[in-house]
């Protein structure tokens, strides 16, 4: 069979491995100049430290076989994730923990003294909670929402936190100790040559042939038995019924000749600061050593047609839009749309490559059926 895959990321990466290990003849198009999609690393020319081109991406997962099949393909160096935030002036730990709650407090509460003083400032909005405000004022209470989470959420999503959905809060934990991991996963690390590497070898097979900066689209179909589109959904269709809301993420260059910051990622929750957070690179590779530095301001802002879609908007009362267009996808036997803009969902590293190798393995045994 012959397969055409869009976008030579993770997802198509995954896919594009496992239908080639299964005989298929298998063209990968790409339109930038590189493989690796949004977590592709590059060394910087003037510090040699590699840079997450498209913003930092940590690897964690609990889920075994993608840490043994991201194993196969990169040296994964042990890494672990520990965030700053900075409000009004001062440094506090993330995600909220312990020492977050007595720093903010100015206090040395135990475990459960802490749980009641969230309790008391916490407010049970919705029950369940629906929105990202809800999961806030029931998680952290509202000085801590207050402190850490309005002001970032409505730079980095553009809208009020009651529009959003609570999956989105949900994604951080809420600790009552000191554990100040970013992540609760088993298996967390960073390839020591790069993502970019990692995925290059993913495509590195007699049966994959990759073509950079080339655009495959509807009117490439009659090409291919079958096409795995990775790319935004409302783009494959022309976005006919009109565009759907990604943020995208503008990044402003520091250089410096030594530690900037003293941490990988520092974030900004105050409103009034107009850039989401600073991360420097040289902190995600830990067991190497630079003499100069360089960091990255982040700034977030709804994305035009000609801009890179880094998160798909998700509403609380949902997208009648996406709805639609989801329709006309499944109107398409021939194309199945994968990865985190092709399915226009919050995907991170790990989820991306579990779905492309279910994907995969339910592509192959359709095919064997239909070949029986
Ligand atoms: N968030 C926040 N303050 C922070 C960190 C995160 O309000 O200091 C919110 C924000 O809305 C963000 C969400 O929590 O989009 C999830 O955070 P995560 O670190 O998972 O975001 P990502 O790294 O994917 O941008």
């Amino acid at each position: 069979m012959r397969i055409g895959l869009a976008g030579a990321g993770l997802a198509c990466a995954v896919i594009a491995r496992e239908l080639a290990m299964q005989g298929h003849r298998v063209e990968v198009h790409e339109r930038r100049d590189h493989v690796g999609g949004n977590c592709h690393t590059e060394r910087d020319e003037r510090s040699g430290v590699m840079l997450h081109r498209y913003g930092p991406h940590i690897f964690h997962t609990d889920d075994d076989d993608v840490w043994a099949y991201v194993n196969r393909f990169a040296t994964f160096r042990p890494y672990v994730h520990r965030v700053k935030a900075c409000v009004n002036g001062r440094v506090y730990s993330l995600p909220i923990n312990l020492h977050t709650i007595n720093q903010f407090a100015g206090d040395a509460m135990s475990p459960q003294q802490a749980r009641a003083w969230v309790t008391q400032r916490s407010t049970l909005a919705n029950e369940p909670p629906c929105s990202f405000e809800d999961q806030a004022l029931r998680t952290v209470g509202h000085a801590l929402y207050e402190a850490f989470f309005k002001g970032y959420t409505r730079k980095q999503w553009g809208i009020d936190p009651k529009l959003l959905p609570a999956s989105v809060m949900a994604r951080l934990p809420v600790r009552f100790n000191y554990n100040d991991n970013y992540f609760a996963h088993r298996h967390q690390g960073i390839p020591e040559s790069g993502y970019t590497a990692m995925v290059a070898r993913m495509l590195d097979h007699p049966r994959i042939g990759v073509q950079l900066g080339s655009q495959l689209g509807q009117a490439d179909l009659g090409h291919f038995d079958h096409v795995f589109f990775s790319g935004p959904i409302d783009e494959f269709f022309g976005r006919e019924l009109g565009m759907l809301p990604y943020r995208t993420l503008d990044f402003q260059r520091i250089d410096s000749d030594g530690d900037v910051q003293g941490c990988a990622v520092m974030n900004q929750c105050d409103e009034a600061v107009p850039f989401t957070r600073i991360t420097e690179h040289a902190h995600f590779a830990p067991w190497e050593t630079h003499r100069r530095s360089v960091c990255f301001r982040e700034f977030s802002r709804a994305a035009g047609p000609q801009d890179t879609p880094y998160y798909p908007v998700h509403l609380v009362e949902g997208n009648s839009l996406l709805q639609r267009y989801q329709a006309m996808a499944r109107d398409e036997p021939r194309v199945t749309f994968v990865g985190r803009l092709g399915t226009f969902r919050y995907l991170d590293m790990d989820m991306t490559i579990r779905h492309a190798l279910n994907t995969a393995q339910a592509f192959q045994m359709r095919e064997t059926v239909c070949a029986d």
